[in-house]
């Protein structure tokens, strides 16, 4: 699947999780996040590598020059974001990137990233989760469709009334869930599994999927539904 059916789709599995707008962007960086491990997109992750193992680089000289400096959470994150880029680096087209396992770690990973930077803005802190999965070109494409999407958040409202940081997690995980589905429906299908199995998921197994999702937007909206 390419970038406009990841986009689409994410925007889609993104919306009942979503309680503002700017959230899109983070539905949106889950979509798009597994495609990094393609060639196309090297300059995107060796600049995230550059970017967070600089920080990793500059905690550590803290450590041992000034230690009142250093701060824990700070490398911590520095070095979870950086394994965020570590694994599509080193990893072929199609294998972990897009495995259940790396699903959970970058959608937390990712969404604690966001809460911690939505202290200076929440659209500050969607729109460096999308930039952190994106070029200038991919960025710029994808752009027109989270505008539309805002648009039509703007008018209808959605609130599912998601707090602390779930809020940022829930849609990332949920455009995470809409790429493997996208992929499972696509000819060569997702080894969701990873190196432990090599089972793939195919089209009936995108269906399933889908169901998992809708069971947890409905989980999610039960108490305005019922
Ligand atoms: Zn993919």
């Amino acid at each position: 699947m390419n970038w406009k059916g990841h986009t689409i789709l994410g925007i889609i599995f993104g919306l009942p999780f979503i309680s503002s707008p700017e959230q899109i962007f983070l539905a949106l960086a889950g979509a798009l996040y597994p495609d990094l491990d393609h060639d196309v997109k090297e300059d995107i992750v060796k600049r995230g590598i550059l970017i967070s193992g600089g920080i990793v680089f500059i905690n550590i000289l803290l450590y041992f020059f000034d230690k009142s400096l250093f701060n824990i959470d700070l490398f911590i994150l520095g070095v979870s974001v950086l394994l965020i880029y570590l694994i599509p680096y080193f990893s072929e087209h199609r294998t972990l990137t897009h495995t259940f396992w790396s699903l959970l770690f970058v959608s937390f990973i990712l969404g604690y990233l966001s809460y911690k930077l939505s202290f200076i803005s929440a659209v500050f802190a969607g729109l460096i989760s999308l930039l952190m999965v994106t070029n200038e070109i991919l960025l710029g494409r994808v752009m027109i469709f989270a505008i539309f999407a805002w648009a039509i958040l703007d008018i209808i409202k959605l609130n599912p009334g998601i707090d602390g940081t779930l809020h940022y997690i829930l849609p990332i995980i949920a455009g995470y869930l809409s790429h493997l589905v996208g992929d499972s429906m696509t000819p060569a299908g997702v080894r969701a599994f990873y190196p432990i199995s090599n089972y793939k998921l195919r089209k009936k197994e995108g269906y399933i999927l889908a169901a998992i999702w809708i069971i947890m937007a409905v989980y999610v909206w039960k108490d305005m539904i019922f």
